[in-house]
């Protein structure tokens, strides 16, 4: 086992690998930008290095700073976390060039999964249920047209390098598709520096579900269940759920062996997730997340697995700690993203916390780098806790979370909680009766897709 990581992220997620470091006695090195330097990440960690100033570009994305903080602290392996380098394979295969341990997948098959036109068609291969959409990239308006034809409208036009929501284009009609396909392509370049598009059926009203997964370098791989991940604003999820309300245990056996079989097929290493749309009943594959997700904390209180564990232990060579046939769903968890932002206008609100309690008691875990006194710097993404909350039954969950809601105070800043509170009060939430686009239209949004 290694006996020291750098942890190349900052935040909660920093924390939350620092936490699984400790319990297995691994030394940590945080490394952090001139703007975190009274983070919570800094504080705890065995030792730390400035990486550069404020500006994500100049710290944590700089790749020279990080192998070198890495050297010279000894580590022997890194753990990107998610975002800022998690999804580079440059990144990874750099970092094994350099003789540490990538703690993630192979640069393969990051970069296998990082352009959609090649992960739809992997996916395809390994038997995953795809989107009924293009063989591969359209290259012209008349392909296109034709292609729309056989599918049916509404078509989506989607960028091969798109990523974070960003690069879809949604076609009602015939007369509007040659403008939407070029306008499509010149964004890719001008956006991806990739033009590369494909096409897809639209789905009018479905739910986004996810599939955990995690292998080792033994040949072994297995599924751990579901999240959904329907309650989204602009594609970025607000609130997560696992077990999904809606599968029965037939679907979930049914596509979770799927999905399980095809990364034994892959000999995917590490931890993943398998994003699905889903309805009515069919599941449909949009992408895979070659990392750690930010969600991944409800499957650890269903599972009882600790997932930042198992992905250091198979980093170091050991093969997974259980079986396909050892895991079983245990209760339901639910997860708020707290974000420092105005509830209402999602407008960032950065600042100092005057006043900080964070709820306890039984089932409830609070994933935060934030203490009273400190000051959230606006450079970065503006979710500051996740509050995850497990219960017996779906029931008990969402009783818990509203009285841990109640208690959470955070002064001083505008924060996300009263959205949480408002929509734990909402019966189609109760009863689990949303789709991807339930809290853009509760919310008065014009839709984004
Ligand atoms: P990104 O990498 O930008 O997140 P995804 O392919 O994961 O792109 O899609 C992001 C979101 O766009 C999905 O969660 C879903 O809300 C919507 N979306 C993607 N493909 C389709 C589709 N074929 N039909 C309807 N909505 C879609």
């Amino acid at each position: 086992m290694f006996d020291k990581i750098l942890i190349a992220n900052r935040g909660e997620i920093a924390l939350r690998i620092q936490r699984a470091c400790r319990e297995m006695g691994i030394k940590t090195v945080a490394v952090h930008s001139t703007a975190d330097a009274d983070a919570m990440h800094v504080r705890l960690a065995d030792e730390s290095v400035c990486i550069g100033p404020a500006a994500s570009k100049d710290s944590y994305l700089n790749i020279p700073a990080i192998l070198s903080a890495a050297e010279i602290t000894g580590a022997e392996a890194i753990h990107p976390g998610y975002g800022f380098l998690s999804e580079n394979a440059d990144f990874a295969a750099m970092v094994e060039e350099h003789g540490f341990v990538f703690i993630g997948p192979t640069a393969e098959h990051i970069r296998m999964m990082g352009d959609k036109i090649t992960a739809k068609q992997t996916a395809e291969k390994l038997g995953i249920p795809c989107v009924p959409g293009s063989d591969g990239e359209i290259a012209t308006v008349d392909e296109a047209r034709k292609c729309a034809k056989e599918i049916g409208y509404p078509v989506l036009i989607k960028a091969s390098g798109g990523g974070g929501g960003r690069g879809m284009k949604v076609v009602e009609r015939e007369e509007d598709l040659a403008e939407a396909f070029s306008m499509t392509r010149k964004e890719a370049l001008q956006n991806f520096g990739n033009a590369a598009v494909y096409m897809e059926k639209y789905l009018g009203k479905p739910r986004h579900i996810e599939l955990q997964v995690i292998g080792d370098s033994h040949g072994n791989a297995v599924h751990l269940f579901e999240r959904d991940c329907s309650l989204q604003r602009r594609h970025q999820k607000v609130l997560e759920e696992a077990p999904s309300p809606t599968l029965t245990p037939e679907e979930r056996e049914r596509i979770g062996s799927t999905v399980a079989n095809a990364m034994i097929g892959m000999g995917y290493r590490n931890a993943g997730t398998i994003e699905f749309l889903y309805e009515n009943g069919e599941f449909y594959f949009i992408e895979m997340n070659t990392r750690l997700q930010v969600e991944h904390p409800v499957t650890e209180m269903i599972s009882g697995v600790d997932l930042v564990r198992e992905q250091i232990r198979v980093a170091a060579g050991l093969e997974l700690s259980f079986k396909q046939e050892d895991l079983e769903i245990h209760g339901h968890a639910i997860e708020c993203r707290i974000n420092a932002e105005d509830p209402k206008t999602f407008v960032p609100s950065p600042g100092k916390i005057k006043e900080y309690h964070a709820p306890g008691g039984l089932g409830v875990r609070v994933d935060s780098g934030i203490y009273t006194g400190y000051s959230i710097p606006p450079y970065y993404d503006s979710m500051i806790a996740k509050l995850i909350v497990h219960g017996r039954d779906r029931e008990e969950c969402m009783m818990r979370l509203r009285r841990a809601l109640a208690e959470y105070a955070i002064g001083g800043i505008k924060t996300t909680i009263p959205l949480h509170q408002t929509l734990l009060a909402n019966p189609d939430i109760q009863k689990g009766d949303y789709d991807i686009h339930w809290l853009e239209k509760f919310m008065g949004m014009k839709k984004t897709l």
